[in-house]
């Protein structure tokens, strides 16, 4: 940290949200945008795939790996939400808006089953980085 820096210890204190993410560096600073002032939120634990709502929703994918790393949020950062992110001309997933919309409901069913103390919600992000709610649960 350099000595221009504004934030002390005391500014990394905060409630956490976590982000099931794709890969894409266009979806990533819009969507934390989105969660930070939408669900009062101060930090957003990101954890990524490509094409995260077609792998989530597909029914031969290994998923502990998402679910440990789910669990480390919760365990460590008291994370309570939890978002799924579908993105509009995702390389990872390149299936139209439909799709993608059905995917993230199967996936938000899929980890609200897992983790059912959790809100997790499906958002939708389209190339001028509007972001709308698909499913909340
Ligand atoms: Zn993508």
């Amino acid at each position: 940290m350099d000595n221009n820096s504004k934030t002390s210890k005391n500014d990394l204190k905060g409630k956490f949200a976590t982000c099931l993410n794709c890969i894409d560096g266009r979806v990533q600073l819009p969507v934390v945008k989105w969660i930070m002032e939408n669900y009062k939120i101060d930090f957003v634990d990101m954890i990524t795939e490509p094409g995260m709502d077609g792998f989530l929703s597909h029914p031969l994918s290994h998923l502990d790996d998402i679910f440990r790393k789910i669990q480390i949020t919760m365990d460590v950062h008291d994370s309570q939400d939890i978002f799924i992110v579908a993105h509009d001309d995702c390389a990872g997933n390149p299936v139209d808006k439909e799709t993608h919309q059905k995917q993230v409901t199967v996936s938000v069913n899929l980890i609200k089953e897992h983790f059912p103390s959790c809100k997790v919600i499906g958002i939708w992000v389209d190339l001028d980085a509007n972001i709308e709610k698909i499913i909340e649960r």
